[in-house]
């Protein structure tokens, strides 16, 4: 469920219609739903209701600062996977005890940031990377709590480019390894060791691989206790997908996911940290653009738009579906016709919808792009010297620009030019 719906014939953000925003800051731009981001937190800190646990939001996918400290303020912890990430938790108001540190590359330089300005724990992911955290952690004098990411080799029946539980793949260590890493970590001084982590993908529909990987993740926990160390915490992951179309075979809820932790791991007495991303804020944001252009091309209709691959890169990227909606509402009854949706960059990748049934459409209508929030915005660039897209914040009948449009000065004067030219 969503905050963008039609009212009198037009679509809103909660109480904004988005032609107003348009009106304001021009197109295309991102608006987001306060209500949405919170309701959506709010279904998974219910579902894990009764256990000690902590909602730590993926902040990779959507990470702008109001979006964080609205979430923030709710209770979220966060996740984070680089410095400039850790960086933006702290400035938006999260404590170090609230973020948590994933991903394979983090550098001694990152290590020393989340070190000096607290962390939760580092989600460690190799054998080097602990060695590292654990001789800054001598240097700082301090001592660095850390879980290890484990590949429970699952499949997640989920695109290539986002599976992460297959042994195949770069994240975690094999949990055929695990005593040995273990054992490695618990006598490396400057850390310590506090529970295991796993995160098998993104964009999951089912919850049978999350369940085959926590099973698995519930036989380490008696392992590696067993062995002798201590497991409190179990650091769960992301990953569970959102609706893109509304059809009938929607995702798992996350009351559903809540529940089937509760039943594999309930047993175990750790505290529960998940992390999910998409399902925060996927729903919670829409890409709004305006047709600059109906093309008549051989046996069908181009509508170009001025937004492109460079704002939304999904549908290039990862095959992806947006539904795509007219934000003047069609009339009840209207005839629809199929269009080529596409966005002005010079590359046949940027398309977003091959034979989408749309009502007609004409140059300088508004459409809007559903389920824009997560990996929206934050994975844009600037190709074709397209600046950045605003980003807009909805609450209530309240809205605000979260981030401006850089103007072509400011591109253009973030290159610097030799001395020898
Ligand atoms: C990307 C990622 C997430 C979030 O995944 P979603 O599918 O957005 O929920 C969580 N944890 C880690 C380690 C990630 O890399």
């Amino acid at each position: 469920m969503d905050h963008f719906l039609y009212r009198d014939g037009a679509l809103f953000a909660e109480d904004v219609p988005i032609s107003e925003i348009a009106a304001a800051v021009g197109t295309p731009f991102y608006v987001y739903s306060t209500a949405t981001l919170l309701r959506h937190f709010k279904l998974f800190d219910d579902a894990l209701e009764g256990t000690d646990h902590l909602v730590c939001y993926a902040m990779k996918a959507a990470s702008n600062q109001a979006i964080l400290k609205t979430l923030a303020q709710a209770g979220a912890g966060m996740d984070v996977v680089s410095g400039g990430e850790y960086l933006r938790a702290k400035a938006a108001g999260v404590p170090g005890d609230k973020i948590v540190f994933s991903g394979v590359g983090k550098t001694a330089e990152e290590i020393r940031t989340a070190l000096t300005g607290g962390i939760r724990q580092f989600n460690v992911e190799s054998e080097p990377e602990m060695q590292v955290i654990s001789a800054v952690a001598q240097e700082l004098g301090v001592i660095a709590p850390i879980t290890v990411r484990v590949n429970p080799d699952v499949d997640a029946k989920t695109h290539a480019k986002i599976a992460t539980g297959k042994s195949e793949n770069k994240f975690g260590i094999p949990i055929s390894r695990a005593s040995e890493v273990y054992a490695l970590a618990a006598s490396l001084p400057g850390l310590e060791v506090i529970g295991i982590d796993v995160h098998i993908g993104s964009q999951l529909t089912e919850l049978d691989p999350f369940e085959l990987a926590y099973n698995k993740v519930a036989e380490l926990t008696e392992r590696l206790r067993a062995e002798g160390h201590t497991i409190r915490r179990l650091d769960l992951g992301g990953g569970l997908g959102i609706p893109y179309t509304r059809s009938n075979d929607a995702p798992p809820l996350p009351v559903e996911y809540g529940a089937m932790i509760k039943k594999t791991l309930g047993h175990l007495g750790c505290e529960i940290e998940i992390e999910p991303g998409r399902l925060i804020a996927g729903n919670a944001g829409l890409m709004v653009s305006k047709v600059i252009y109906v093309k008549s091309g051989e046996g069908r209709d181009f509508l170009i738009l001025d937004g492109a691959m460079n704002d939304l890169i999904r549908p290039a990227m990862y095959e992806a579906h947006h539904d795509i909606v007219a934000v003047e509402e069609p009339a009840a009854g209207v005839e629809q016709q199929p269009y080529d949706i596409v966005g002005p960059v010079c590359e046949s990748g940027d398309t977003f919808a091959k034979q989408r049934n749309m009502p007609p459409l004409k140059s300088g209508d508004l459409i809007a792009f559903r389920s824009a929030g997560a990996y929206g915005a934050v994975m844009s660039s600037e190709y074709n010297t397209r600046p950045l897209i605003p980003e807009v914040l909805v609450h209530g009948d309240q809205f605000a620009v979260i981030r401006e449009r850089p103007s072509f000065d400011e591109i253009i004067n973030r290159d610097t030019i030799p001395e020898w030219l």
